[in-house]
């Protein structure tokens, strides 16, 4: 079906983009895969041709377009399954940031470059202790003088190993009472003494992204880096996990769609008991129930994207597009993966891929129970 989402000049945009990605980064994936990581010379190239900041100020280098350009590079991405290359995390996550919240002097020093894809971003909320309780994140920056001092260890860490600037969220105040009042964002250059980067993780999936550690061991950083108000970093996360989701929600459909179009070939060309399993009635059944859940969480996900653009406030529906997507991602790679029997069960085959990397997709960007726990707030429920 057409998605009557996007205009003439995001469709020029997606030609554009998939003839970079077909020739910059589809080449690279399987070396991005075996390596853990991407290299900084695709990202640079990204940056020089605009595709970092599509959705930025012109001020600072960005193209000045709205979040549908940021969608199509997701989606096109996904396409090709280039999950190192992590555009999504940089320029819809980690950027908005610094570009909302950012000083003058701020937003000067680092969105220039970050567009430019020679600053490359993270965000390091999670500490071996805490995830989704992230007001109770242990990681200090305390005042000494005009700095702050960072003590602490993060981990699962995306960007870890490549990033060069990284949003951490600290406690200013551990005295705090609620305790999120305590904690704001800081931003450090990897290059500050005590920023440690520990291991790459071994992961289950995903396994072109450098997830790591990091670790701050008596870390100065001028109290200017701190992002928008002491004790204000709580407040800043939740304004901006609405965009998070819904870029969950993005590549959710986009890899649904990837896996279905190589599943529906493959069952064309697989025979079994003489003639093609595409001819089995529970095959037709099943990809035909697949094929209408992919529609319809796609007419949900693009109606979100407008609203988004529009500036509403839709955390319950973004929230709802996250768990609904990323169950329905988990669902749709196992019964393909089903469908192409043994040879599912390969690496060889990218089935097998998509199947691992749905499974954090319900996990990371708050897990879905939490996805739930806020729909169910908003709802009137406790
Ligand atoms: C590949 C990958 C990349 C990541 N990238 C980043 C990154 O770049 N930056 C970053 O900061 N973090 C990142 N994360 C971390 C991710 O956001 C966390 O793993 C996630 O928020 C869950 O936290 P946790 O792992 O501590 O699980 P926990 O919070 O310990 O949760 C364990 C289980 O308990 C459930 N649970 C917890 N609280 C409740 C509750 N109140 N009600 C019901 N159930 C509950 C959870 O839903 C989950 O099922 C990444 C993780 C992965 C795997």
């Amino acid at each position: 079906m057409r998605r009557d989402i996007f205009s003439e000049e995001h469709e020029l945009f997606r030609a554009q983009f998939r003839r970079f990605v077909e020739k910059e980064v589809e080449p690279k994936v399987p070396e991005w895969n075996a390596r853990g990581m991407s290299d900084r010379e695709t990202w640079r190239r990204a940056g020089a041709e605009g595709f970092l900041g599509a959705n930025q100020p012109v001020e600072y280098g960005g193209a000045g377009g709205d979040f549908l350009y940021d969608a199509i590079v997701m989606e096109e991405l996904a396409r090709v399954r280039a999950h190192a290359l992590m555009i999504s995390l940089h320029s819809d996550i980690c950027l908005p940031y610094v570009v909302s919240f950012g000083s003058e002097e701020q937003k000067r020093r680092y969105v220039p470059g970050a567009i430019a894809g020679e600053i490359l971003l993270g965000i390091a909320m999670t500490e071996p202790g805490t995830g989704s309780d992230l007001a109770s994140v242990q990681t200090r920056a305390l005042r000494d003088g005009g700095h702050y001092v960072l003590n602490g260890a993060k981990t699962f860490i995306s960007n870890g190993q490549i990033g060069d600037l990284f949003i951490v969220v600290a406690k200013t105040d551990p005295e705090a009472k609620p305790p999120h009042k305590g904690i704001s964002l800081i931003l450090v250059e990897a290059s500050t003494p005590g920023f440690v980067r520990g291991r790459k993780l071994d992961k289950l999936g995903l396994r072109g992204q450098d997830t790591s550690e990091l670790f701050f061991q008596d870390c100065r950083v001028p109290i200017s880096n701190r992002l928008g108000g002491e004790g204000q970093g709580f407040r800043m996360l939740m304004e901006k996990l609405q965009q998070e989701r819904l870029c969950i929600g993005v590549a959710s459909i986009a890899s649904c769609r990837r896996a279905l179009e190589d599943t529906l070939q493959y069952v064309r060309e697989r025979h079994a008991f003489g003639q093609p399993i595409a001819r089995f009635q529970n095959t037709q059944f099943k990809l035909a129930e697949l094929a209408s859940e992919v529609e319809i969480g796609q007419a949900f996900v693009d109606k979100l994207l407008l609203a988004h653009v529009r500036g509403d406030d839709i955390v319950s529906e973004v929230s709802m597009a996250k768990w609904w997507t990323t169950e329905l991602q988990k669902r749709l790679t196992s019964e393909c993966l089903q469908l192409h029997g043994g040879y599912g069960f390969m690496r060889e085959y990218p089935i097998s891929e998509d199947y691992a990397d749905a499974a954090v997709q319900s996990i990371y960007a708050g897990t879905n129970e939490v996805m739930k726990l806020i729909i169910a707030r908003r709802l009137g429920l406790g």
